[in-house]
């Protein structure tokens, strides 16, 4: 496309966005045998089925799901000591009652750290990396049967672990919430309860990643340089008002889920993590669900992260040899460096956003008279130093950003580019480079 003014101001090349030392260094931090260790360590509780075990013998005993959020919460709280006391670790109890999954009233448990901004203001603002420490087998009211869970989903309760212990040692001006849940094998119950509380509370979580099945599964036709990031491209949370305009303005690909996909994709560009992030355009896989759905049901963006091929024997099986088929959820089928490579994506993306300024608000577009520039407006990020603002576009039929145009601190801009052939963003970005979530405008008339 040829160079597009600005009338703002003066069009210039953007520098291409560059990795953050500091960031770059935490993600060699991000250690494969520590990964290593605790999905061994997660599968040692024999199951974490959210109906098995959680009475004080049986988790002095080391077995059920009570064991393993026990640990999992002395991971958490020793991560803290050796930052100070950084961290701040939490629960989220409640009782769900009896349902299609759960045979009788079950006391479900969420576990979290937070690792609290550094300034007043960007401290409001939460990215959270979840996965689900409960685990299942052929039977979902099975108690007592095996259920290791080594992929399904230790390996999303490790990078959850991992990077709350190498990120605690940095510190951000934004929030970042290291969660656990568990109920996610029953209907999702755990995460349910925790984003209606985030929601309920008026948490301003910016992005939720959700780590599901991340093991790199060692099967022959797996690739182990890729992982697939699920976003949904209508809101579920979407009103009637914001149906009619997707509909009539072309906004399916653009959700705020969508935007947290296309900035890890930025950010598998920008920084080595091991793995290239394989962005898919739909909510889940067929046939399954996961815990980001029930943070996009509140209305937050939210996607989920799972390895390029599953092997299905490897999941939600009972232990077994059939036919000469190796059956269950082993930890001998996990690619640990895959798992730490996940991480670090994850990391680079955490940190990324909360370092970077506030995402503008109020971001319009100026459709009060037929014209062919276009124009948009938006309200100044909080924040000192206050930050510049990044408008960025592309043709309504790519599936990420493709243009940059500076804009300096002004808060609105003013693009010899027509409106109905583009689709137009707004991001802030500081003077280090840390570049917020891109905000699609809605039309003003
Ligand atoms: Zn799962």
């Amino acid at each position: 496309m040829a160079a597009m003014g600005c009338a703002a101001q003066s069009a210039k090349t953007e520098p291409a966005v560059t990795a953050d030392p500091q960031i770059a260094a935490a993600l060699k931090q991000i250690s494969a045998r520590r990964i290593q260790a605790n999905i061994e360590k997660l599968v040692s509780f024999g199951t974490r089925l959210t109906l098995s075990a959680q009475d004080p013998a049986s988790i002095a005993a080391g077995r059920g799901i009570g064991a393993a959020r026990d640990w999992i919460k002395s991971e958490f709280e020793r991560y803290s000591t050796d930052c100070g006391g950084c961290l701040d670790v939490k629960t989220d109890s409640f009782t769900e009652e009896p349902g299609e999954r759960i045979p009788k009233a079950t006391e479900i448990i969420n576990v979290f750290a937070v690792l609290k901004g550094t300034d007043a203001a960007s401290a409001k603002r939460i990215v959270l990396v979840t996965g689900h420490y409960d685990s299942r087998n052929s039977d979902t009211f099975d108690v007592n049967g095996g259920a290791p869970g080594a992929n399904d989903d230790g390996s999303g309760t490790a990078v959850s672990l991992e990077c709350a212990r190498v990120l605690s040692k940095i510190k951000f001006a934004g929030t970042i919430v290291f969660l656990t849940v568990a109920g996610e094998e029953q209907g999702l119950n755990g995460s349910h309860h925790f984003a209606k509380m985030a929601k309920d509370q008026g948490w301003e979580l910016e992005a939720v990643l959700n780590n599901d099945i991340v093991g790199g599964d060692k099967s022959a036709e797996q690739n182990h340089s890729v992982v697939r990031v699920f976003s949904e491209g209508v809101p579920a949370a979407a009103t009637e008002q914001d149906l009619r305009r997707i509909r009539g303005l072309g906004g399916e690909s653009d959700s705020a889920s969508r935007q947290v996909a296309r900035y890890i994709a930025e950010v598998g560009r920008v920084y080595d993590a091991g793995v290239k992030p394989m962005l898919v355009f739909r909510l889940d896989r067929y046939l399954r669900g996961g815990d980001h759905y029930s943070f996009n049901q509140q209305g937050f963006a939210a996607v989920r992260l799972t390895e390029f091929r599953e092997d299905f024997h490897h999941q939600h099986q009972n232990v077994r040899t059939e036919g000469g088929v190796e059956y269950g959820d082993l930890p001998k089928f996990v690619d640990y460096d895959y798992v730490t490579h996940v991480a670090r994506l994850n990391a680079a993306t955490l940190a990324s956003l909360a370092a970077a300024p506030a995402p503008p608000a109020h971001v319009h577009i100026l459709t009060k008279d037929l014209e062919n520039d276009s124009t948009l407006t938006w309200e100044a990020s909080p924040g000192s130093p206050a930050p510049d603002y990044e408008v960025v576009w592309r043709a309504t039929t790519s599936p990420e950003w493709e243009h940059t145009q500076g804009v300096g601190n002004a808060t609105r801009a003013t693009l010899k580019l027509s409106k109905d052939n583009v689709i137009f963003a707004v991001r802030a970005v500081d003077r280090p480079g840390h570049r917020s979530l891109a905000v699609v405008p809605v039309p003003e008339r």
